[in-house]
């Protein structure tokens, strides 16, 4: 007898599957723009130098690894609440943040998901439409039901704002409202600060939850810059979660660097909430994982090492920036049309408005891979391929 015999495929990733098609490509020009990784110059996933110095001190002065709390490495945590909602926050000071390291942003995800369910009185979760597909998934799986709210305009390659805030006044009070704080993934548009603060009124007074995922930090304006919308959100006097995730900004991908942060009202319904995030956590993993944590800690509570990998954030940013502008430039010397908006996106992807039938092209005329959606990685060009790409798109776009 099988068990499993009935048990049906589920389909695979198709961003994974669009790498597998470019691995088998053998033509020699062949660019990969479907990935979610950074990539630098030379197309390689970054070592960081700040990485690789605590990296060094830490093999040379070896510990022995116990298990780390449930919710992680205390230096960890400190230093990931300090990035997110700044040195001075008042919010750290009264203790009303409790901060636990989780398996990655995805992991923070689920565990905000998980702990949300039982403790709020909703099941609806709000996310952008689009957004990174692992949201739907995650929150669903979590037993929440998913629905949408307007994002993204393609007509005119940006944030449908309006139509954002029509939908958010919708909801019922108490759903959970998933918010990209910066470098919305897959389109890239932002909503500016004026904007943010329409949103955080608008979910305040209409008693909505602000889940906030922030995986780009850094990648966008900067540290401090890129954090605004939690920076705003603190100083409203609302109650909200953080996932937070140091996969790009420490290229840390495989380590599995994350954290969930939830904002209380005081210190008192902070530490109960902790215990819950806890007992949580101890179901699933039980407790999270050591080295990447220590190098991400080692790397923030050491000031030179810190301003090293802050030189390395700046210039992952500015590199995707310089992207942008030259891919902008070339195409417009080549008479492709309007691709100025793509300098107005923000962080590692963009919509770029290619349709499907011209990613296909793409595709099969020029070894250039992107999702189907028409989202290209910015990172993955360089100043090698930007003629060979902008050449390409410009032939598609015609
Ligand atoms: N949120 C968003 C918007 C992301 O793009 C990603 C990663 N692609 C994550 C969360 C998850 O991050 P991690 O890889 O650390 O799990």
């Amino acid at each position: 007898m099988s068990f499993f015999a009935n048990v049906e495929q589920v389909p695979g990733d198709p961003i994974l599957g669009l790498t597998e098609a470019y691995n088998a490509d053998a033509r020699p020009n062949k660019v990969n723009l479907g990935v979610g990784i950074y990539y630098d110059e030379n197309g390689r996933i970054p070592l960081l130098r700040a990485v690789y110095q605590i990296e060094q001190q830490l093999a040379l002065d070896a510990k022995p690894r116990g298990y780390l709390p449930i919710d992680g490495l205390a230096a960890y945590d400190q230093a990931t609440q300090k990035l997110l909602f700044g040195e001075q926050s008042p919010l750290l000071e009264a203790g009303r943040v409790s901060t636990s390291q989780t398996i990655g942003g995805s992991g923070a995800l689920r565990v905000g998901a998980d702990l949300l369910i039982k403790l709020l009185d909703t099941r609806t979760v709000a996310i952008s439409n689009p957004s990174w597909e692992n949201h739907r998934a995650v929150f669903g799986a979590a037993g929440f039901d998913v629905v949408d709210y307007t994002y993204f305009d393609a007509a005119r390659h940006g944030l449908d704002f309006e139509g954002m805030l029509a939908d958010l006044r919708k909801l019922e009070r108490g759903s959970v409202v998933l918010l990209h704080a910066c470098c919305h993934n897959p389109t890239g548009a932002d909503l500016t600060q004026e904007q943010w603060r329409v949103v955080a009124e608008l979910l305040k007074e209409r008693g909505l939850f602000p889940f906030v995922d922030i995986a780009y930090q850094g990648f966008d304006k900067g540290i401090e810059e890129d954090a605004y919308a939690i920076r705003l959100l603190a100083g409203m006097d609302m109650d909200f979660v953080v996932a937070s995730s140091y996969s790009k900004s420490f290229s840390l991908y495989g380590e599995r660097v994350g954290a969930l942060s939830v904002v209380s009202a005081d210190a008192k319904q902070a530490k109960a909430v902790q215990s819950q995030v806890k007992r949580i956590i101890r179901t699933i993993y039980s407790s999270p994982s050591t080295h990447g944590a220590a190098l991400v800690a080692g790397v923030l509570n050491s000031p030179e090492l810190r301003q090293t990998w802050e030189q390395e954030l700046t210039e992952m940013r500015e590199r995707i920036h310089a992207l942008r502008a030259g891919l902008v430039g070339k195409l417009n010397a080549l008479g492709a049309g309007d691709f100025s908006f793509i300098e107005r996106q923000a962080g590692m992807f963009s919509y770029s408005g290619l349709s499907r039938a011209q990613v296909d092209r793409l595709r099969d005329e020029f070894a250039i891979y992107a999702v189907g959606t028409g989202r290209i990685c910015v990172a993955a060009l360089s100043q090698k391929n930007l003629d060979y790409v902008a050449n390409a798109v410009a032939t598609v776009a015609r």
